[in-house]
């Protein structure tokens, strides 16, 4: 079998598995309208059908109009008969729905249904049937708002359908016989609840399940995916923690920086803020201290967060400026950790922060730069490493501001080939202290290769 590839010019094939009529437009209507809109190769299915022939007949017509009111041609609506409100995973509903998609000779790339954060039984063993069907396919969740049980509902994709609204309303009421069923202000409401922390409109957000093998098409989930934020964490997290191994500030005799030391703390706070809010999950970040015993175990076994520089965390020397293939490292001279700066380690230049004398002869800091790394972990292959290395702690804040804001991430993604193709980046981040403005230096861009 051919592994589909970023640059291949295929449209991509996605799937709808609904257990109802009515519940695909709920939970991804706008979605629906937004991919065969943009020529995407969009099939829509149902599973179960009412036991009344009479009503069976005309909700399977109401489906129909309502997929072609999203964009789906009437040969791309599969209606299966199995029985509504009593649906079961098992080998012989799993068959069914194999048997019914190769007779229609449907092999998506990506395939949307129920979350199993909801109480209705039928949803449930939909959403077990599709991971049965598909062991190999990226599989998104859908919310149908009914059932939904919001508090156990994690999404990490989320789809911009402002601009659908319309749209998906048709389709929902081409459901006339659910006219009493379906309230469209709480579906408003749900959306709204998931896009407002993100900055975003109104989106339609979707639970990711990565079963093994379907990581070749993870590109295609995140091209959908409106957020920044999660496009960035997601790949490299997936539903994991992050442990931030944070360094422990250097005494250096003789000199008088008059700076606070805790700048590095402050961009750790600023991200456990912002996975606070966006993460709509328990908080994944862990933080360790350096010089705590049991940090190294983290190394080899958890996604890293390495903060600091040479001179303030022992883990930069010995494990990631030894790295293989990496560009940029910070270093500095003993005793008394001076001469602290980023090397360059493609053209041997040094880069230094810029300091100006304040009038009690202190030096201040006015610029830093900070080291920003993304990579798969050479210690433990699927694992990620990020590295915010500054040469103060300055420029660490600078690199921790640009995985948590939207405009540094929108400009950062472009940069990364996930799920890591190239093992990974590294990026140069200034911050100019006074005016507060951090920016990514996109011609230091080095691709790491081993
Ligand atoms: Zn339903």
């Amino acid at each position: 079998m051919n592994k589909p590839e970023k640059d291949q010019a295929s449209v991509p094939v996605v799937l709808f598995v609904g257990a109802h009529p009515d519940d695909i437009e709920i939970g991804a209507g706008g979605t629906i309208a937004k991919l065969a809109g943009s020529g995407w190769d969009v099939w829509y299915c149902v599973l179960t059908s009412e036991y009344d022939i009479a009503v069976a007949q005309q909700r399977k017509g109401e489906a129909q109009n309502a997929a072609l009111a999203l964009g789906i041609k009437p040969e791309r609506v599969i209606l299966l008969d199995l029985p509504d409100a009593h649906l079961e995973a098992t080998g012989d509903t799993v068959a069914q729905l194999r048997g019914v998609l190769e007779n229609h000779k449907v092999s998506p790339d990506i395939v949307f249904t129920h979350t199993l954060a909801d109480s209705h039984n039928d949803h449930r063993a939909v959403h077990n049937i599709v991971l049965s069907t598909f062991r190999k396919k990226p599989i998104l969740s859908f919310a149908v708002v009914n059932s939904l049980i919001q508090s156990e509902f994690r999404p990490k994709v989320f789809v911009e359908v402002g601009q659908y609204k319309n749209v998906k309303q048709e389709s929902l009421m081409r459901h006339v016989s659910q006219s009493t069923r379906i309230d469209e202000k709480a579906i408003e409401n749900i959306n709204k609840a998931f896009s407002t922390d993100l900055g975003l409109d109104e989106t339609e957000p979707f639970e990711v399940i990565l079963q093994e093998g379907a990581e070749d098409l993870l590109y295609l989930v995140l091209s959908l995916n409106d957020c920044p934020f999660h496009n960035f964490w997601y790949p490299l997290l997936r539903e994991q923690p992050l442990v931030v191994i944070h360094s422990v500030p250097v005494y250096r005799k003789n000199i008088h920086y008059g700076w606070t030391a805790n700048k590095e703390q402050e961009g750790i706070e600023l991200l456990y803020e912002t996975f606070a809010k966006m993460w709509h999950d328990r908080h994944p970040v862990i933080s360790k201290s350096s010089v705590n015993p049991s940090a190294e175990g983290y190394l080899q076994t958890s996604n890293i967060l390495l903060c600091g520089s040479s001179a303030s965390n022992q883990f930069i020397i010995n494990h990631f400026n030894n790295f293989n293939g990496i560009r940029y490292r910070t270093e500095h001279s003993m005793p008394d950790y001076t001469n602290l700066a980023i090397k360059d380690l493609a053209s041997s230049k040094r880069i230094a922060a810029h300091y100006e004398k304040d009038d009690s002869g202190n030096y201040i800091v006015t610029k830093d730069f900070g080291i920003l790394t993304v990579m798969r972990n050479p210690i433990h292959e699927t694992k990620s490493l990020i590295g915010c290395m500054g040469i103060h702690g300055f420029g660490t804040f600078g690199c921790l501001r640009a995985i948590c804001e939207r405009g540094p991430l929108k400009e950062l993604l472009p940069f990364i080939d996930f799920p890591l193709r190239s093992i990974g980046i590294q990026v140069l981040v200034e911050y100019d202290i006074r005016n507060d403005v951090i920016e990514i230096d996109g011609k230091s861009l080095h691709m790491i290769s081993p």
